[in-house]
């Protein structure tokens, strides 16, 4: 009766899946039994308390120690005592540990390994101190913009706080350590950190999304006017040629018309891997519409871009996807820094060259020459 009063009022305070444990000194069957039935999780004698307390630090363990198994940590200290027992700490929650008791160690073992975390004590042997270290991981550009840092000090004062803060540290836990409330602080940094890079890798995969043709896996055509813009800019800038290439399957329609669409995807993925099978480094190949590709060459003249597309055109012609067989036809222009033009200019004139390969009969390469075309401009004017 005593138990069930007892648990009813304080399930009013607490949810249902807390766990309640009665302490008692009275270790008789009938009131354990009693308890379990009024809905208490477990009794505890008072004269054992040592287990209440071991289930207590087994439990803050077990909570804060959730997804840690597997992280590496550097923990720079000079106690042997302390390394023990952070290590003991750290290592019960499956987390692994390197540890240092400089920082000129600590600085050299951080350019072989990896670490997901860095614990470090303000006052070191050596002569640079731990608020040092996170200076110096601070200002290290990049490459260690991510690494969560926990300082751990006996001078405990706000001034020094914010400076350890102001140098770039996450946070901060005061010696002597309370196991709880360190294990609490290393979980919140690292379970940060998680999330960060989980969010960062979102955004990668977004943008990935956002960018790439998902038939073919190439850039689709935001992705190449984005970075095309920017391309001839800097061919624009520095004086070199660059060239166009814009290259459409030979009646496409009737693959689809008699194979199937199924048939015809798989055509435009097999064109998709020939181009980026010609891909150079600093080279933009997307897909741009339907059946149409656009490649981009920077620092080609227009000899070695006519030569490029004439094997990326025959490449194709000996395509056999399932049985079928295909032909491509190629339009090029070439972007002269001497008498600039606009990416519109540049891929109408390789458009312009497209169409013309077409009306001459398909499966070829025609190269838009502009000087001819202003010169037989020129003279009808
Ligand atoms: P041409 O030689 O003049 O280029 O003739 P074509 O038949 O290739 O050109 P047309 O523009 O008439 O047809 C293009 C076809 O491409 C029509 C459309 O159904 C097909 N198409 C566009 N996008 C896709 C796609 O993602 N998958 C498949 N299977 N077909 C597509
Ligand atoms: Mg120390
Ligand atoms: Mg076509
Ligand atoms: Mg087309």
């Amino acid at each position: 009766m005593r138990c069930r009063l007892l648990a009813q009022s304080l399930r009013q305070f607490v949810s249902k899946v807390t766990p309640l444990r009665l302490v008692s000194s009275d270790g008789h069957d009938s009131l354990v039994q009693e308890a379990f039935r009024a809905g208490i999780t477990d009794v505890f004698q008072r004269t054992r308390l040592g287990d209440l307390l071991a289930y207590l630090r087994d439990f803050f363990r077990r909570m804060y120690c959730h997804d840690l198994a597997g992280e590496r940590i550097l923990l720079v200290e000079d106690s042997r005592t302390f390394v023990q027992m952070v290590t003991n700490i750290l290592q019960r929650c499956g987390i692994e540990v390197d540890s240092v008791g400089s920082v000129t160690q600590a600085r050299q073992l951080l350019a072989k390994k990896t670490y997901h975390m860095i614990i470090v004590d303000l006052v070191l042997e050596g002569e640079e101190s731990g608020l040092s270290l996170v200076r110096h991981l601070r200002q290290y550009g990049q490459t260690y913009i991510k690494l969560p840092i926990l300082v751990m000090t006996s001078f405990d004062d706000s001034t020094r706080r914010i400076e350890l803060f102001r140098a770039g540290a996450n946070d901060y836990v005061p010696k002597p350590l309370v196991e709880a409330e360190f294990l609490a602080r290393v979980h919140n940094l690292l379970t940060a950190r998680k999330l960060f890079e989980r969010v960062e890798e979102q955004e990668r995969s977004m943008r990935e999304l956002a960018t790439t043709d998902q038939l073919t896996g190439l850039g689709n055509r935001h992705f190449f006017f984005e970075l095309a813009a920017r391309y001839l800019a800097r061919a624009e800038r520095e004086g070199r040629a660059m060239c166009m290439l814009v290259a459409d399957i030979d009646h496409f329609k009737q693959v689809n018309d008699q194979h199937g669409h199924a048939v015809g995807d798989k055509v435009l993925r097999a064109v998709g891997d020939v181009l980026r099978a010609f891909l150079r480094k600093g080279d933009l190949v997307a897909r741009f519409g339907g059946e149409e590709f656009v490649f981009l060459m920077p620092n080609c003249s227009a000899e070695d871009a006519f030569a490029k597309a004439e094997k990326i055109r025959r490449d194709c012609e000996h395509l056999d996807v399932g049985g079928v067989r295909l032909t491509i036809s190629i339009g090029v222009a070439c972007f002269d820094p001497g008498s600039p033009e606009s990416l519109d200019s540049l891929f109408g004139r390789a458009d312009k060259a497209l169409y013309d390969a077409k009306r001459l009969g398909r499966n070829r390469v025609v190269m838009h020459a502009r000087q001819i075309e202003e010169s037989v401009r020129g003279v009808s004017e």
